[in-house]
């Protein structure tokens, strides 16, 4: 066994490798950027080594340097996460070269498979089922028509290096393909320095699972079941579960077996993952192999109790895999969901910021449910611009799917973040969706069931009845600290108006009687305090967290995706606040701000312009995607705010009109 383990990367994934490591005892060296300096991942190793800049390509992904780091510290083998440099043979070339063991698949797996058109032609081989198509590459636009024409619309064309869900796009008639090929091959350039292209058959509304597979250097290679993962935004993964509520035993058999055969056929010797489409008949085809640990691996340990980390190291350490695929056997039901900073109330733009807050749910193992959050954030860490926007992962595992989701939902009730924007409320409203519950999924599910985008969810009547005894306990609480209030009748408005009469049945518990509806609610264990973020309680026999955030008058309340401004006032000030003019927001339409934080790479109108309604005005790049920023309505110029080569702070103006 390994005696030290250098780790080439950062965040979520480097603490997950250490937290093994140390379980195992052996001893973790982690590399840096100056921008992860004050990292946890840092902080939790044994030792660090720093290896340039935040910029990826200045440390992250500088292979010699890595090496040197290893040799340096005298670590024995190197563990490199994912993303990065996980999937290049090269590196792994190189580090055996320098006497040090690659914690991963050899080499030649990795060739043969980190090529989408490559590892096509093996599956083939191997007698894999795989997406119907041209297996092979695309010389220019007229031979992409043909092709495209010979599979049938629609089709899709994809980078044969591509990854990320970068690198992709779906034809659906001939001038998609004369407009997309030129296109998808420039973007595969700039993104992989590989412009190779290939087509295959778009499968429609269909589902993404995924094998995970193990191998030792003693030739057993075993399966770990399934993930779905097909709640994805533009083809990226955003919430996965395991096992996948689409599969049958037998169909779960066949598709472990083609994905154990096409692991077998390049000798595969560490934990990698066979992903495939599978239509909603359980018709399946292959569509590439990732020769690394994937992000959403927690939900495969939940439900086997197998450590893919320790075995990863394991194996590479040359030991025989110590189980057999007769004894791994699914157990119970295990959720993930990527906690990203991104807003999802503004068409997902990624956020960036300080973490003023962050206060994860807190984990547990029980016999009946478990909650894991893999972070590789502190609170007042920072979300930087130079990395995936992933805050962390929280798992949930219980004996059923609607349990796991269960948990999910509560354990998402208490994750309280401030800073960026994040996508806390966005999972929480897909926990609670009916078609989810249902397990009717589809890589088409966001786009299906948010059609307009997230605007937040309606609150339910349990909701309506939760926010308002959260306001009632609140307001009881702040009040009884000045005096004891006479007994008498409150307004509670929240949109519509209840009239209630607030009990007090002493400790931590309340009990409002709603007048004219005959019905009465008990809140028991109330935790808050004046100025905490969270409150959680008991309502009637049911525990629930809520966020509660004072207003300018009365609170703000949100309980998973549904928020009201909730006041709640005596019959007096009740009469006073309906003769009140009504607060208007500012008036802002003659404004276009930068939705975001970033970095202006174009702005393209001038005083005096006339603008159309969906014009592109600007250009603002963040988290490495660049934003078009449209004019929302017709307009002339009056000034601009700031010119290519600026930063903007979210909410900066960057154009205004004149007023009409
Ligand atoms: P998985 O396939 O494991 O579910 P992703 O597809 O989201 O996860 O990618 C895994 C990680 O690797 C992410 O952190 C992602 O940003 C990164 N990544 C994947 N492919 C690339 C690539 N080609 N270039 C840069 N980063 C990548
Ligand atoms: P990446 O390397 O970026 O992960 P994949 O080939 O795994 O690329 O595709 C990413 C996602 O795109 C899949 O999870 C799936 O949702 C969708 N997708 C890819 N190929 C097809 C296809 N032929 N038909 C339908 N959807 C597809
Ligand atoms: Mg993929």
């Amino acid at each position: 066994m390994f005696g030290k383990i250098l780790i080439a990367n950062r965040g979520e994934i480097a603490v997950r490798i250490i937290k093994t490591c140390r379980r195992l005892g052996i001893a973790t060296v982690v590399v840096y950027s100056e921008a992860d300096a004050q990292s946890l991942a840092v902080e939790m190793a044994d030792e660090s080594v720093l290896i340039g800049p935040a910029p990826a390509a200045q440390s992250y992904l500088l292979a010699d340097r890595i090496i040197e780091a290893a040799k340096w510290t005298g670590a024995d083998a190197v563990h490199p996460g994912f993303g990065f440099l996980s999937e290049n043979a090269g590196f792994a070339r190189a580090l055996e070269a320098a006497g040090l063991v690659f914690i991963g698949p050899n080499p030649a797996a990795i060739d043969a498979m980190g090529d989408k058109i490559e590892s096509k032609r093996a599956a083939v081989r191997a007698g894999v089922s795989v997406v119907p198509g041209h297996v092979g590459e695309i010389d220019d636009t007229d031979h992409a028509v043909r092709i495209a024409e010979e599979i049938g619309y629609p089709v899709m064309l994809k980078a044969s290096a591509g990854g990320g869900g970068k690198g992709i796009r779906i034809a659906y008639g001939r001038q998609d393909v004369e407009e997309g090929f030129p296109a998808v091959r420039a973007e595969a350039k700039a993104s992989f320095g590989d412009d190779r292209i290939f087509i295959e058959k778009f499968i429609e509304n269909p589902r993404h699972i995924e094998i995970q597979v193990l191998g030792d250097k003693h030739g057993t290679v075993l399966h770990l079941f399934e993930r779905e993962c097909s709640i994805q935004r533009r083809n990226q993964k955003v919430i996965e579960e395991a096992p996948s509520p689409l599969l049958d035993p037998e169909t779960r058999a066949a598709m472990g077996a083609q994905a154990v055969a096409l692991a077998r056929a390049v000798a595969y010797d560490s934990a990698g993952t066979v992903e495939f489409v599978a239509g909603q008949d359980k018709s399946f085809y292959f569509l590439e192999m990732n020769t690394r640990l994937q992000v959403e691996h927690p939900v495969t340990e939940l439900i086997t109790g197998v450590d893919l980390v320790e075995q990863m190291i394991r194996v590479a350490a040359g030991a025989p895999l110590s189980f057999g695929q007769a004894d791994l056997a699914i157990n119970g039901w295990a959720m993930e969901s990527r906690i990203y900073a991104e807003d999802p109330y503004r068409g997902f733009l990624p956020s960036i910021g300080r973490l003023i807050r962050y206060a994860p749910p807190a984990e547990h193992e029980r016999p009946d449910s478990v909650v894991r959050n893999d972070a590789g954030v502190r609170e007042g860490d920072e979300i930087s611009i130079h990395y995936d926007p992933m805050i962390s992962k929280l798992s949930t595992w219980a004996p059923t799917r609607i349990a796991a989701i269960d948990v999910m939902g509560e354990a998402l009730e208490r994750f309280h973040i401030e800073g960026p924007a994040h996508n806390v409320p966005f999972l929480a409203a897909v926990m609670d969706q009916r078609r989810f519950r249902d397990g009717a999924l589809s890589t088409r599910y966001i786009a299906d069931e948010f059609p307009d985008g997230f605007h937040g969810a309606h609150p339910t009547d349990r909701q309506r009845d939760l926010m308002c005894a959260v306001a009632c306990a609140a307001h009881a609480v702040l009040t009884r600290r000045n005096a004891r209030q006479a007994r008498t009748d409150w307004i509670v408005i929240a949109g519509d108006k209840r009239t209630v009469r607030i009990g007090d049945l002493g400790d931590a518990a309340l009990e409002i009687e709603i007048l004219g509806e005959g019905r009465t609610l008990r809140l028991t264990g109330i935790d808050w305090r004046p100025g905490a973020p969270l409150f959680s309680a008991v309502l009637d026999g049911e525990a629930f967290a809520a966020e509660l955030t004072p207003a300018a008058e009365g609170f703000v309340i949100r309980h998973r995706a549904a928020q009201s401004r909730i006041l709640v006032l005596t019959p007096r000030s009740a009469e006073l606040h309906e003769k009140l003019p009504p607060r208007l927001p500012a008036d802002t339409s003659n404004l276009i701000v930068s939705p975001m934080p970033g970095l202006v790479v174009s702005l393209d109108v001038a005083p005096g312009q006339a603008v159309r309604a969906g014009q592109p005005v600007a250009v603002v790049e963040a988290m490495k995607m660049q934003n078009i920023i449209r004019a929302e309505r017709d307009g002339v110029v009056r000034s601009v705010g700031a010119k290519a080569g600026d930063s903007v702070a979210a909410d900066e103006v960057l154009v205004e009109f004149v007023t009409p």
